[in-house]
């Protein structure tokens, strides 16, 4: 049957999300049987933490299922606030605050606001697969600005002028990283910093991983720069990672009176407020005890540590040891251009559905993250699934030939 009504060329430019696809592929593998070890898509293998549920439980006994401010319910926008303010010392007012319905919104409620046809965006890549084609929805541009492995994909400042034009409307930064799990080095958010200043960019800072760090010291931070970025800057969070709450969908953002304003307007026209009983289990969750996010940081760094020193004893793959989030980004490329069976690997997807049906193995390719030479897994999983895919995952690549 042919396609009778054409789809709008937004449609046509973008791809679904890569990382969602392969976690609906390997679930629907692991459904129909076949034993498959996920390591695609990233959320934290905890529960929300039991007052949480029991506060979105409760949202829904004490009647709070309709419709509530678009922007959210003031309590929660005021306790977002008071972390922001207790945590990093930024003061925002609750009106500077929407909620909305998970950071990936957030994100896209920002491009929304700001974008503009022509409008260029500056991507540091790897970049988070959504990025792209979210500047793309809004008719804008994304300048893909590389990061080396070599440099722990951390940003080389003097690159930064070479992909900047007068287009340029905003920067991306996202510390910790996914799908690299490094940080932006300090020096490297004061060239971000001081350009944006010089130039009058937006700067959207993706902190969504921001409580899951393997540091000693504190996390730099754009906002850290100059006190007078917080008028050009756009800072999204959300509880889907801290309070392994990614089903609940609860994101916010924080950022000058105008441009909230213009993403509220947004919201309006689009979802209207967030879910009243997710909001109510995000205010237990920001309000209650904190110490959740470095419970799950702790049986994380074993499992990280594992994975990247196994991945390096592997002959001709490199991994740069992640320093936040719960991803290892290993480059593979010494395999590609060798065969299985007649089947050889060229790239990241290949070598990803090689990894899938030789080793029952779920990754994400690098190149939806705009790096080929690598492949992503999360180590949001238990240490025995990590052991049981590292071994099959040699076994895999001792095939090739
Ligand atoms: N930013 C990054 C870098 C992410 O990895 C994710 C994970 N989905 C998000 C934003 C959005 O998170 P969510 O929509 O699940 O709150
Ligand atoms: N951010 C997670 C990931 O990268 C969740 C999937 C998604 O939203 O793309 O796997």
């Amino acid at each position: 049957m042919s396609d009778i009504i054409s789809l709008a060329s937004r449609v046509t430019q973008i791809a679904p999300s890569p990382t969602l696809a392969v976690n609906a592929k390997a679930k629907a593998l692991k459904a129909a049987g076949e034993d498959i070890l996920n390591f695609s898509v990233g959320e934290p293998d905890f529960d929300t933490p039991l007052h949480i549920c029991e506060a979105g439980k409760k949202a829904i006994d004490d009647g709070h299922t309709r419709y509530t401010a678009v922007p959210g319910i003031p309590e929660l926008r005021e306790a977002v606030a008071n972390r922001f303010r207790e945590d990093h010392g930024w003061e925002y007012s609750p009106e500077q605050i929407q909620v909305c319905c998970g950071g990936k919104h957030g994100l896209y409620n920002i491009f929304q606001a700001v974008i503009d046809p022509g409008d260029e965006v500056l991507i540091p890549a790897p970049y988070w697969v959504s990025y792209p084609p979210m500047v793309q929805l809004a008719g804008g541009t994304p300048v893909i600005v590389p990061l080396d492995e070599k440099d722990d994909f951390d940003l080389n400042p003097d690159i930064l002028a070479d992909y900047a034009t007068d287009r340029t409307k905003a920067i991306l930064v996202n510390s910790p990283s996914n799908p690299t799990g490094s940080l932006l080095s300090a020096s490297a958010l004061e060239a971000i910093g001081r350009m944006a200043l010089e130039k009058g960019w937006l700067v959207i800072t993706d902190d969504i991983y921001d409580t899951i760090t393997y540091l000693d010291g504190d996390l730099p931070h754009i906002l850290d720069v100059d006190s007078r970025l917080k008028d050009q800057t756009v800072v999204l969070n959300g509880v889907s990672k801290s309070f392994a709450m990614t089903g609940w969908r609860i994101g916010y953002s924080a950022g000058p009176d105008h441009i909230i304003k213009a993403m509220n307007k947004i919201q309006s026209q689009s979802t209207s407020n967030p879910s009243a009983p997710a909001q109510y289990a995000a205010l237990a969750a920001l309000t209650g005890p904190q110490d959740f996010p470095a419970t799950m940081q702790e049986a994380f760094v074993p499992r990280r540590d594992f994975f990247v020193q196994d991945l390096r004893s592997i002959k001709g793959v490199s991994c740069v040891n992640p320093k936040g989030a719960f991803y290892v980004f290993p480059n593979f490329s010494s395999y590609y251009g060798k065969s299985f069976q007649g089947k050889t690997i060229t790239d990241s997807v290949s070598l990803s559905d090689y990894f899938l049906d030789q080793a029952k193995v779920a990754s994400v390719p690098g190149i939806a993250f705009g790096a080929d030479d690598f492949i992503r897994f999360s180590f949001a999983t238990s240490m025995e699934i990590i052991q049981e895919g590292m071994q099959r995952i040699r076994d895999a690549l001792a095939q090739l030939s």
